[in-house]
């Protein structure tokens, strides 16, 4: 039954996205934990992505969910034979509260050290919503996160034998990040891509392309389109996992084994369906100018 509900909300999360924020999705919807592609897991709600890269010398964590989704992340991690204290950083996408929420919380169970951009570093660090953030009338505040290193962009995190590059993504929020490793199986390497939310939204009554407090944000999420667009992109997770085609690719699992995954145009889709929401936030924007002129 709950399975069932959780699969009704999955699905009226995403029918929802056509015309409403990614975060209409259910964040704690119920997910079984699986291999993606060589020592990459998926970990995470069915609303939200967390993965976990792991080896022999700890692991990496990339997100963890709202506020609520640690109980579900660490069971997800037990349950593939995985132990909590071995994880040694937890990245993040970005700092909104439904994939930074949980941060604190699994730094507490770890003791692993968060890594953030600079701009993400000011909301993890004090849990407070960035004042210019375009979504900051509907943005609440994180717990925030006590032990974080800064990282720069184009910055590789090493860990034994996993080396994951930070692709500062800015537009959706200022500190945005993408990250890309490599995973083996079978003798097969796969480019593997965790993008960040590139989707250009703003809150009540401030126009994404006219923003006095980001001015840049237009530009800075074209620039982060174009540069998902561009990565060797074999499997991709994207933050919001039904917005990069996740689960498509996990249906056909049972079928093709992890190699379902694997899919080459999944970046470029993404890419697409990133700037066709770009479109639509101008055109928003544009019709909302245009009946405040009207209505002077
Ligand atoms: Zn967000």
């Amino acid at each position: 039954m709950m399975k069932t509900i959780g699969i009704a909300l999955t699905i009226l999360g995403t029918a929802l996205f056509a015309g409403a924020p990614a975060r209409a999705a259910d964040w704690y919807a119920p997910q079984e934990p699986f291999a993606v592609y060589g020592n990459t897991y998926y970990v995470g709600t069915g609303g939200i992505s967390a993965v976990l890269i792991t080896s022999p010398a700890g692991h990496v964590l990339i997100d963890v969910g709202g506020p609520l989704a640690p109980d579900q992340v660490v069971k997800h991690i037990r349950k593939l034979g995985f132990k909590v204290a071995d994880i040694r950083y937890i990245l993040n996408s970005h700092a909104h509260t439904d994939h930074a929420g949980g941060i604190a919380r699994l730094q507490t169970l770890s003791g692993a050290t968060v890594l953030a951009s600079p701009a993400s570093l000011n909301v993890l660090s004090s849990g407070r919503p960035d004042k210019t953030d375009p979504q900051i009338a509907n943005l609440v505040p994180l717990a925030p996160v006590a032990n974080i290193r800064v990282l720069h962009d184009g910055e590789v995190v090493r860990l034994g034998p996993i080396a994951v590059t930070a692709h500062f993504t800015p537009g959706h929020t200022r500190g945005g990040t993408s990250w890309t490793w490599q995973s083996r199986e079978n003798g097969r390497v796969a480019n593997m891509v965790y993008a960040d939310s590139l989707y250009a939204f703003s809150g009540d009554g401030i126009p994404f392309s006219a923003n006095p407090g980001y001015p840049n944000a237009k530009a800075d999420v074209e620039g982060s389109i174009a540069a998902v667009e561009s990565l060797d992109c074999d499997v991709l997770v994207s933050a919001h996992p039904e917005l990069g085609g996740l689960w498509e690719r996990k249906a056909k699992q049972p079928a093709l084994g992890n190699a379902a995954f694997i899919d080459k145009d999944a970046c470029r889709g993404y890419a697409a369906r990133s700037r066709a929401r770009l479109a639509q936030t101008l055109a928003d924007d544009a019709a909302a100018a245009e009946a405040g002129k009207a209505a002077r």
